[in-house]
């Protein structure tokens, strides 16, 4: 991707039926597969109780599953790719690293 997203739309946002906006979807689909099958893994690893590693592996994974969802539903309705606190666009090579990511690096900085 080399296209610099400032320069489309007018939210921000990427178009719902664009191809930046395909692209991100093959990435938080793969995300989804990947962290399903690990988590699918945890599952049948247990041999009775699980322990607290396992839980907050599993927790973590389940909580980054809802954020993938929650950024698919971002790409339908074409608010994706829009930092959710300044509403300026979150660069590409962000995205590209964690699909799913609601804010710029600045402001997620802000929230630790
Ligand atoms: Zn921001």
């Amino acid at each position: 991707m080399t296209v610099n997203s400032a320069v489309n739309g007018t939210s921000g946002g990427y178009p719902p039926d664009g191809a930046q906006a395909r692209q991100a979807r093959e990435l938080l689909q793969e995300e989804r597969r990947t962290r399903i099958a690990q988590l699918t893994v945890l599952e049948h690893a247990e041999d009775g109780a699980p322990d607290e590693g396992t839980l907050a592996r599993r927790e973590s994974l389940q909580g980054t599953l809802e954020e993938i969802d929650a950024a698919l539903t971002r790409l339908t309705d074409g608010t994706y790719g829009v930092c959710e606190d300044c509403r300026k666009p979150v660069p590409e090579g962000r995205l590209e690293i964690i699909p799913y990511a609601r804010r710029c690096v600045q402001c997620q900085q802000r929230r630790r």
